[in-house]
């Protein structure tokens, strides 16, 4: 287990520095001290990363927030954007986080399949963290013809919603009533271009009439990097077990969120209960069930907007994602934590940047 580089396919580093001003430079320990809350309490690092061997981690860049998703209380005002501009400036800003961090020797930016077995190579020893960059809603991307830029500066997933975006109808939290409306026109073509140009594409936060109409483009690179079980959190933000069938028929892997309310849905309402990884398993066993062990990882999105109380009670930090291998059939554990997503980006990957 102590070398086996774990996968995580969804964290929101970059976006809890530049828009909410954590160090992630600092142990979990530290920045619990230095933030002094008792909510939303920090579960990810960098080097906690490192302490838990956690070897690749698919990285969000993100536009903000758009003030009709998140509404008159969010805070800080400053994370709102109200145009493309603003959102490509905020991602662009992340990126550049990303690449600070690269030439500061914290991780490394791992852009193609020779980029990714370098760095497993590098992490036995140095056990520093690998960056794929996830453009998570894709309002940055102000013109489609843009693509290729942002190809260029290193990124190689893009979700196309958080909310809606120009791009198509989103599934922020989720909801019972489902979210109709797809693609939009520029969804459509975003999309081709994504295919053309080789980026991978998550179907997370996206309405499943989007999804449909992306799969029946036979899209190459899909994959869902943070979503759970509708059919145990009955949600549009979770997967049908329609979508989650054509994944695995399509090669892709979803990623298993570690949040409370995504686990277990009574939770929301009734926050005495404890959710333990025993739940999360029954989202992975159903996923495998219907998709195949091959196609499960994990996603977990820790400190993606909460924080240590509202994850299984087993995990303290990012450091305790290996405790999901104890819930999962033996025989599939390593693929779970690492060789799903592996073989998934070593297929999905350029061969060179
Ligand atoms: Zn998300």
């Amino acid at each position: 287990m102590k070398n086996l580089p774990l996968v995580d396919s969804h964290l929101d580093l970059a976006e809890n520095v530049t828009l909410f001003g954590c160090d992630l430079t600092l142990s979990v320990a530290e920045r619990r001290a230095r933030e002094k809350r008792s909510t939303g309490q920090a579960t990810v690092s960098l080097p906690e990363l490192e302490r838990g061997g956690i070897a690749v981690v698919i990285a969000t860049v993100t536009p903000g927030f758009l003030a009709a998703d998140v509404g008159a209380d969010f805070e800080p005002r400053s994370a709102l954007y109200h145009t493309a501009e603003q959102a490509e400036a905020q991602a662009l800003s992340q990126i550049d986080l990303y690449e600070s961090w690269e030439k500061q020797g914290r991780v490394r930016l791992l852009k193609s399949v020779i980029d990714l077995e370098h760095h497993l190579q590098l992490w036995q020893a140095d056990r520093k963290p690998g960056l794929v960059m996830l453009m998570e809603g894709a309002d940055p991307i102000v013109h489609v013809g843009d693509l290729p830029k942002w190809w260029q500066r290193g990124l190689r997933m893009i979700g196309l919603t958080y909310g809606d975006t120009k791009y198509g109808a989103g599934v922020r939290g989720g909801s019972l009533n489902f979210r109709h409306g797809g693609l939009t026109p520029d969804g459509f073509e975003l999309l081709k271009s994504m295919a053309d140009l080789g980026f991978i594409w998550d179907i997370s936060h996206l309405a499943e009439e989007g999804i449909w109409q992306g799969l029946d483009m036979n899209f190459p690179r899909v994959c869902a990097s943070h979503a759970n079980v509708r059919a145990l959190t009955p949600t549009d933000r979770h997967l049908s077990d329609d979508v989650i069938r054509a994944i695995g028929q399509c090669g892709g892997v979803i990623g298993l969120v570690l949040y409370n309310s995504f686990i277990e849905p009574r939770w929301k309402q009734d926050k005495s209960i404890v959710v333990t990884l025993n739940d999360l398993a029954r989202h992975a066993n159903h996923m495998a069930s219907v998709g195949g062990w091959n196609h499960v990882g994990i996603g977990s999105d820790l400190d993606g907007g909460f924080g240590r109380e509202e994850c299984p009670i087993e995990i303290d930090t990012v450091a305790d994602l290996n405790k999901v291998g104890s819930v999962v059939p033996t025989e599939f554990r390593d693929a779970i934590l690492s060789t799903n997503w592996l073989d998934f980006l070593r297929g999905s990957l350029p061969n060179t940047p």
